[in-house]
């Protein structure tokens, strides 16, 4: 039976009453199951007296907070949409999300409210700004808060989780501008049915939440997933490695939920010492490609079961392989198995329409109950991506072992074409890594006078390894891949540029080279 998301999520809420849902990371505030039920019920009856209708759009511009999750529920349960928004946009970033998906109102937290204001004024059709924190007085602004004393009747919109949007994050933008996708309520409820047998969890576990809430991936696993099954979230706004390792310590922590470059701190930082890490239990990274041995560093310095990876995108809410958490050996480097009822196949990469041969790389495609309705107001980006037959086409080359087992090797639109050969940035920046110099490493591919594509390494050093020379990375490099792969550039850098979700941020590296 498909159920409206804060139904599917909330359902035994109340029978949890009091036990800790969310923990405020940095403090002390504490909301029990009882209270997030009763709470976003109320923030529900609030938002429609105040004029929140079935079908409008809510944009959500806030860090991780534990509120975040309450606003959300009670958006979907007035029945509108929402749109999360990055909470660092620059208000013409923001401004360009609002028009773009028709955004009526807007939920922010105090200090963001000048950007929220300048956003809402350069967009346009804005009714309302709430803040879901304390509103600052004499500005004119409610809060959610106050909410909670209204007497209004909860609002009962028909929902339709088949056909309705619950939320309508945009995808990074990594590969070209953000597209507004649209999840219902029944793509996003049934992923979460369909990773819980295999990413299980419970009452008493314990979860720490710093990837964004605004990303398809933190909503899903840091707040559905883990409310829909009576665990506890500790919540941080923001990465800080010290505040984040004494977070795990103090909150007993079990189960973390990353991106790579929590990984690489993990496994590389001298500060991971200095805490008691004792608790955790398992990893699951994703969003961005993780060398395998830079997971066996991290597993075996905390002395965990190897890091389990997950793969999905924004538009397969989100999932679509995670490699279960009681699998005894996943093999290195895979991000996990075919989740039930999903359907993949490999696509050649000579003829798409014919599959690749077995265990053969190809592109990735699939087909199943998560796929996203459509891109908003996008019909040709809709059908570029989903192909009559409603088959997705991921963008990303993948194959598959005997055992069924997917390996991501890279985005199609990365691969670097060296005279003719294909040569993977991931595979490269994964080796870079290797180096016991290199603290960081990114790959893109440039032109040279000839014309001739070439992969150029952006290193950041080891504060340990001032001397690191690029004729060393270049040589490290060409001792352990096929010659056509060599690095032919090395530019040192202080960081590499990279989202919030981990991954390389590729055009600014094109721009700066
Ligand atoms: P845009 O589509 O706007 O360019 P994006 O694709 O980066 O942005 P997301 O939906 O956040 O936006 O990311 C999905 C992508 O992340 C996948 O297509 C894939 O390239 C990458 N990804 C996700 N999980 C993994 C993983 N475990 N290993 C490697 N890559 C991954
Ligand atoms: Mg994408």
């Amino acid at each position: 039976v498909s159920l409206p998301i804060h139904d599917a999520v909330l359902g035994r809420a109340a029978e949890w009453g009091d036990a800790p849902a969310l923990v405020d990371g940095t403090g002390e505030f504490t909301l029990t199951y009882g209270q997030v039920d009763a709470f976003h019920r109320r923030v529900a009856a609030g938002l429609a007296e105040a004029g929140v209708r079935k079908g409008d759009v809510l944009a959500l511009h806030s860090p991780n907070t534990v509120l975040f999750p309450v606003a959300f529920y009670a958006a979907t349960r007035a029945g509108a949409s929402v749109t999360t928004v990055h909470p660092l946009a620059t208000p013409e970033e923001f401004a360009k999300q609002l028009r773009d998906s028709s955004a009526r109102w807007i939920v922010t937290v105090s200090p963001l409210l000048p950007a929220a204001r300048a956003a809402a004024e350069l967009a346009g059709g804005v009714e309302e700004i709430f803040v879901c924190d304390q509103a600052p007085e004499g500005e004119g602004i409610r809060s959610l808060q106050s909410f909670l004393a209204s007497t209004g009747p909860v609002p009962e919109p028909p929902i339709d989780p088949d056909e309705d949007v619950a939320a309508l994050p945009y995808s990074s933008g990594t590969t070209g501008v953000p597209k507004g996708v649209m999840l219902t309520h029944t793509s996003i409820a049934t992923n979460l049915t369909q990773l819980a047998p295999l990413v299980p969890m419970g009452p008493g576990d314990r979860i720490l939440a710093v990837l964004p809430f605004f990303h398809i991936y933190g909503l899903t696993a840091l707040v559905n997933a883990p409310l829909r099954h009576g665990a506890t979230v500790v919540v941080l706004p923001r990465f800080d490695l010290d505040t984040f390792l004494g977070a795990i310590q103090k909150h007993r922590i079990n189960g973390l939920y990353v991106a790579p470059p929590i990984i690489l701190a993990l496994a590389k930082h001298p500060a991971v010492a200095d805490y008691d890490l004792s608790s955790l239990k398992y990893i699951v990274s994703s969003a961005a490609p993780l060398d395998a041995a830079l997971a066996e560093a991290c597993s075996a310095r905390l002395g965990l079961p190897p890091v389990r990876q997950a793969y999905g995108m924004t538009e397969l809410s989100p999932g679509t392989h995670v490699t279960p958490l009681d699998a005894p050996n996943p093999p290195p480097g895979t991000v996990g198995k075919l989740l039930p009822s999903t359907e993949l196949r490999i696509l050649s990469l000579d003829d798409p329409a014919k599959d690749a041969a077995p265990g053969e790389a190809g592109e990735v495609a699939i087909r199943g109950p998560q796929v996203m309705k459509g891109y908003l107001g996008r019909p040709d980006a809709t059908a570029a991506m989903i192909d009559d037959d409603g088959w997705v086409h991921t963008g990303d080359i993948g194959r598959v072992d005997a055992d069924g087992w997917l390996f991501v090797v890279d985005r199609v639109k990365e691969l670097i074409k060296y005279k003719g050969f294909q040569v993977a940035p991931a595979e490269l920046e994964a080796l870079l890594l290797t180096h016991e110099g290199v603290a960081d490493a990114a790959v893109i591919g440039v032109t040279d006078a000839e014309g001739t594509e070439t992969p150029k390494a952006f290193v950041v050093r080891q504060p340990s390894a001032p001397g690191l020379t690029a004729e060393d990375v270049m040589a490290h490099v060409a001792a352990r891949v096929a010659p056509y792969k060599k690095v032919r550039g090395v530019e040192f850098v202080e960081s590499i540029p990279r989202a919030v979700s981990g991954k390389i941020l590729r055009r600014e590296l094109r721009n700066r080279a």
